[in-house]
């Protein structure tokens, strides 16, 4: 049987996608006793068509799957669908078509596209969080979760979206107060909501961070800063006839430098310590920044602005009276909403003083007899810890332990304490929207609040709904899903009609794959064992404080629970770049610069698609979609193909005379396992698919650039051929294997190159470059030899005396003197 000499990637591909499958070839667990890797991509919302960027995310981690399968791991790489939200449901309010039915076609299409695409998924275990037996489960853990108190019912500020009609999480507000979604400006409401503690996990989420040694330094700093943990104090500051203002301060070792306090403008105070004369003013202002957007109030280079109340606090430290006033750059939302003002040692503070004139004090200095300028004087706060000065009987000691001396004061004199403040706040999760898990409690007018047993779960939500995106919540007009019974006292109630946030779902669903089959419980905690952590992960970095913060909180619950045995999900986190448009832009269709995978796979096949994706920049980077690199990349496949079809005659050569010496065929062997090395190395660590897959450019370019002529020379020619399928074979893999095939011939036909050991090198061949030195016979040049670059005159001199036309010049000859030139020249002078 002679291979086709033409590449043609779509009589390749579909066979060996069946083949594959036939085989179970990518089934998890068909290898019981080796060691277990779990790689894991963000499963896809499926919209309509696979975009370019899923087309990355799930070709690198497909890439990184089949690497460990060739490594002899256990391999888990499952894939499912988040299969509820907002999209299906805002499309329906459009057209009327029902999220289920759109979602089920989506899903069909998808999954068509992504097996099209060779990924080497278990597709036992595909999940779609639209199936009750799936979030039946979400149900199960809000039941197992409201009995820790881990779930809450509460009032609560929300965020609500006046586009989507619904409440959205704080991570989906982007800029000017918007809906990430819709864009529509977001207001803010006070309504009972359903919220999952995840505060209550703050510290333990913070000191995770530390461990994850595998996560991008950006992911686990934008998550630090996201909890935002602040240690510092409250401390009143006494208002006479009034409350006291009491402030949060992470400096309370610069109070004695404090000469004004500042009022976040919502702040309930305002209006009351506010004096009559000064009324109209502080009230126009508070109504200006209610209408200017946050970030533009608090951004580093708005200019600070407020304006004075007339009235005045009590420094409890100094006992001096300091005027109110309220400034854009504080926020209700941050601490207690009022600050305590230093303007020596507080940038913010030292300009806003500057404006208003209000006095500049020092009380901390750089160092024991260091003296910074008066405060007048200063050029920019002095905003590092030093020594106190001017701090009545806390003069002198360092700022840290200043810190805890006066915090442990204002608490035994009653006006304050040492407090830690949080940024992450509780993730209220209900949404008054349709395509989403039900709520499973009901509310009676006996019992109040009641949880729906576990053994009547799945509440299912129901087909029939009115979506009209307005008002009230769909499930509210659905009667029969509406009225039901208390399970307390029998009589009738109302079922909760919001829906759960679809970051839900996507909490656990790495844990739903390891039995995604199981209806007694939401995983079995002995595949848990064998499976969990997931060992890559691979998503967008856009998810970085939703998800991935989401993720690590439910895992511990899941821990609590006793369902799984360690904190975090996932070990190594891998976040993948984007890919523009071919012009450089973020693709969209307002550009018209969209490029999608199904037509490139019709055009040149799944293989260079893959390559492409993979060759372009190392998976963390950005890169812009090009047609001249995919064509090159067609084009190499193609010059592939060709040297595989011209090198038939090698495939038969015997095993044992591999050359060993020099020549040709000693450098294709070199460059054979230096490739090798340099394919493995970038699918270990940093993972560099790039370097690798140039490094099989130039073997198959070394190939095309010697021509064998003994036995030897092709069994090195077979060499390299193996290698190269071996090694292309995570990222063509179908390629790969019809090459592998044709090499390996009729005894191979069973065994499948995905299933094929990974190739190792020889450390001897590798070890050092090699470098030609001349030879010479009295002066004249007579040959070349291969050597390493550290060969001395011994090793060098052998090679040269058995080389064939440098044997002629010797033989019969006294070898009178030999000139060595380290990596230049050896010179016999014979006589
Ligand atoms: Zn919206
Ligand atoms: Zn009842």
């Amino acid at each position: 049987m002679s291979m086709n000499e033409r590449y043609d990637p779509h009589s390749i591909e579909p066979r060996w996608q069946r083949r594959w499958e036939e085989a179970g070839a990518f089934r998890a667990g068909r290898r019981p006793s080796a060691e277990k890797r779990y790689v894991l991509e963000m499963f896809p919302y499926p919209s309509g068509a696979m975009h370019m960027g899923h087309g990355r995310v799930y070709t690198i981690g497909d890439a990184i799957a089949r690497h460990l399968r060739m490594r002899g791991y256990d391999v888990l790489h499952p894939i499912g669908f988040d299969a509820l939200g907002l999209p299906a449901e805002n499309a329906a309010i459009k057209d009327g078509q029902h999220p289920a039915t759109r979602t089920r076609e989506n899903i069909v299409a998808f999954r068509a596209e992504l097996k099209r695409l060779g990924y080497s998924f278990d597709w036992e275990r595909e999940i779609a969080t639209c199936d009750p037996e799936y979030y039946r489960w979400n149900q199960w853990f809000f039941l197992k979760m409201l009995e820790k108190g881990i779930v809450v019912r509460r009032q609560g500020k929300a965020n609500w979206c006046t586009g989507c009609q619904t409440v959205i999480a704080n991570e989906q507000v982007v800029d000017d107060n918007r809906c990430e979604r819709c864009e529509s400006p977001v207001v803010e409401k006070v309504i009972p909501e359903w919220a999952f503690r995840i505060t209550a996990y703050a510290q333990q989420l913070l000191d995770g961070l530390d461990r994850l040694k595998d996560w991008p330094e950006r992911i686990t700093t934008m998550q630090r800063n996201w909890i935002g943990r602040s240690d510092g104090a409250d401390v009143d500051f006494a208002v006479p006839g009034q409350d006291p203002i009491r402030v949060f301060t992470t400096r309370i070792d610069t109070i004695f430098g404090c000469t004004y306090a500042v009022l976040a403008p919502e702040h309930p105070l305002v209006e009351r310590v506010t004096t009559p004369d000064r009324l109209a003013e502080v009230r126009a202002f508070v109504e200006r920044m209610r209408r200017t957007d946050v970030l533009e109030r608090t951004g580093e280079n708005a200019p600070k602005e407020g304006v004075f109340t007339g009235a005045h606090a009590v420094n409890p430290f100094t006992g001096e009276r300091v005027p109110v006033w309220i400034a854009n750059f504080v926020l209700a939302g941050y601490g207690t909403g009022a600050v305590m003002s230093v303007p020596a040692h507080d940038q913010r503070d030292l300009e806003f003083a500057r404006k208003y004139r209000l006095p500049i004090r020092v009380v901390i200095q750089p160092a024991r007899g260091d003296r910074l300028p008066a405060g007048e004087d200063l050029e920019k706060a002095y905003t590092e810890d030093g020594v106190l000065d001017a701090s009545g009987p806390f003069t002198g000691l360092g700022s840290a332990e200043a810190r805890r001396g006066m915090s442990a004061h204002a608490e035994s004199k009653g006006f304050g304490k040492a407090e830690v403040r949080w940024h992450l706040r509780d993730w209220g999760f209900s949404r008054q929207r349709y395509w989403g898990t039900p709520i499973p409690v009901v509310y009676c007018d006996a019992d109040g609040i009641v949880p729906v047993p576990e053994r009547d779960l799945p509440v299912v939500l129901p087909e029939k709904a009115i979506i009209t995106g307005t008002g009230e919540p769909p499930l509210a007009k659905v009667p029969e899903f509406v009225n039901t019974t208390c399970p307390r006292c029998g009589k009738p109630a109302r079922r909760e009609v919001e829906t759960m946030d679809t970051f839900v779902d996507s909490s656990w669903y790495h844990a739903r794959y390891l039995s995604p089959k199981d209806d007694s419980r939401p995983l079995d905690p002995e595949m848990a064992r064998r499976w969990l952590p997931v060992d890559v992960y691979v998503g967008g970095p856009e998810h970085a404080v939703m998800h991935l913060l989401y993720f690590r909180f439910w895992h511990r619950v899941m821990r609590e629970l006793g369902l799984v045995h360690e904190d975090e999900p996932a070990r190594r986190l891998v976040t993948q770049g984007i890919v523009n448009g071919p012009d450089g832009r973020k693709m969209s269709k307002r550009w018209g610069n969209v490029v999608t995978p199904g037509p490139m796979v019709d055009r040149f096949g799944a293989d260079t698609l893959r390559l492409f994706i993979l060759f372009a920049a190392p998976p963390e980077k950005d890169i812009d979609w090009s047609d001249e690199q995919v064509e090159g990349l067609f084009r190499f496949l193609g010059r592939v193909w060709r040297i595989y079809h011209a090198r038939q005659d090698c495939f038969r050569a015997p095993d044992a005379a591999l050359p060993q010496a020099t020549g040709d065929f000693l450098e294709l062997r070199r460059r054979t396992h230096r490739t090798v090395k340099k394919v493995t190395e970038g699918m270990e660590g940093e993972l560099k698919f790039n370097t690798g897959i140039a490094a099989l450019m130039e073997l198959v370019n070394a190939l095309y650039a010697c021509e064998p002529k003994g036995d030897a020379d092709r069994a090195a020619v077979r060499e390299a051929l193996l290698a190269l399928a071996t090694l292309l074979s995570p990222f063509a893999p179908h390629a790969a294997e019809e090459l592998w095939h044709e090499v390996v011939g009729p005894a191979g036909r069973d065994r499948l190159l995905a299933d094929e050991p990974w190739p190792s090198f020889d450390e001897s061949l590798v070890a050092a470059d090699n470098v030609t030195i001349a030879v010479q016979v009295n002066g004249k040049l007579r040959g070349e030899v291969l050597a390493p670059v550290a060969a001395g005159e011994a090793e060098v001199r052998a090679l040269a005396e058995s080389e064939e036309r440098v044997r002629a010049h010797l033989s019969g000859k006294t070898i009178r003197k030999v000139v060595f030139v380290p990596k230049r020249l050896i010179n016999f002078v014979v006589g």
